[in-house]
């Protein structure tokens, strides 16, 4: 059901798995974001007990370490990150908590893509690259290896439990691409404050376009929602996710003078917490591509 939202959520707000407490005989795993916990949970089966350090309504660009976590590293005995200098506070934490863990990088490997300069705060590469599901193989790949490598003994287990998930991103993936296939092409385009979407745009053909002058981390004014709205006639786009706008009836103006429809919520970096729309990373990523598709098709 398309609903027009007055107000869309901040996509790193949404929430994250809570951490777990230790069992013993088990690989001890720390995340440092939802996503990634997922992704270990999903190759580690019961053989790891996995905790994640960017909890519920934190967003991992800007997050605070806390005692705690430093706790939870020095007891890890694999620490996985994002990489692509996404976590800029995870260094001082690792050097903080004395940690022996191996640390493994999920986006090793991947071609990353030039960020946008869009007030996130993080370096020259764009470090969403989760959002390709191609990309997510190669973050897979690198966590069974890293948990291979941090026991030995598990090696059948996390092949396997790689293998069959891989194949299930194999799935996703065509699932994405028939469903971008079937918006008409003109109509591939959207509006939308948080540029996390940059992998998923250059993988699999749609076009996310910045508001003119809004900043990501300020919220947007009636004139900033002029601009929006010359923006949309000028380049007939279609659909419009727009955050940050501090008056949810400036979200119904720009439909209501455009035409164009209002997005729902798009999760980007963090999951929701279990029970939501996005409590794994392909349920996440067929949440988006639903919305995606309600707001762009005829
Ligand atoms: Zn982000």
């Amino acid at each position: 059901m398309f609903t027009r939202r007055t107000l869309v959520a901040s996509l790193c707000a949404a929430a994250a798995l809570p951490a777990r407490a230790q069992a013993p005989g088990k690989l001890r795993v720390v995340a440092s974001f939802s996503i990634l916990g997922d992704f270990v949970r999903e190759v580690s089966g019961a053989r790891a007990d996995v905790a994640v350090l960017v909890g519920p309504g934190a967003d991992a660009h800007v997050y605070s370490a806390t005692p705690a976590d430093a706790k939870a590293l020095a007891a890890a005995q694999v620490v996985v990150v994002n990489g692509l200098k996404f976590e800029g506070w995870m260094d001082r934490l690792v050097s903080a908590s004395k940690t022996r863990a191996r640390i493994v990088v999920a986006a090793k490997g991947v071609k990353p893509l030039q960020a946008q300069d869009d007030g996130h705060g993080h370096g020259d590469s764009d470090p969403h690259a989760w959002q390709s599901i191609a990309n997510a193989r190669i973050y897979v790949a690198n966590i069974r290896d890293g948990l291979v490598a941090a026991d030995p003994p598990g090696r059948g287990d996390y092949e396997a439990n790689a293998a069959a998930y891989l194949a299930k991103l194999d799935a996703l993936e065509a699932e994405t691409k028939a469903a971008v296939a079937a918006i008409p092409p003109a109509r591939r385009k959207i509006i939308t404050s948080h540029d996390a979407f940059g992998y998923f745009a250059a993988a699999y053909g749609l076009t996310f376009i910045a508001p003119q002058g809004v900043s990501t981390s300020a919220a947007a004014s009636a004139q900033d929602v002029a601009r929006i709205i010359r923006q949309i006639r000028r380049d007939k786009i279609p659909a419009v996710f727009v955050e940050n706008l501090s008056d949810p009836r400036l979200a119904q103006r720009i439909a209501a003078e455009t035409g164009a429809r209002l997005g729902g919520d798009l999760y980007s970096d963090q999951l929701s917490p279990p029970d939501g729309p996005a409590g794994t990373y392909i349920d996440m990523v067929r949440h988006n591509i639903r919305e995606l598709t309600k707001a762009l098709a005829d």
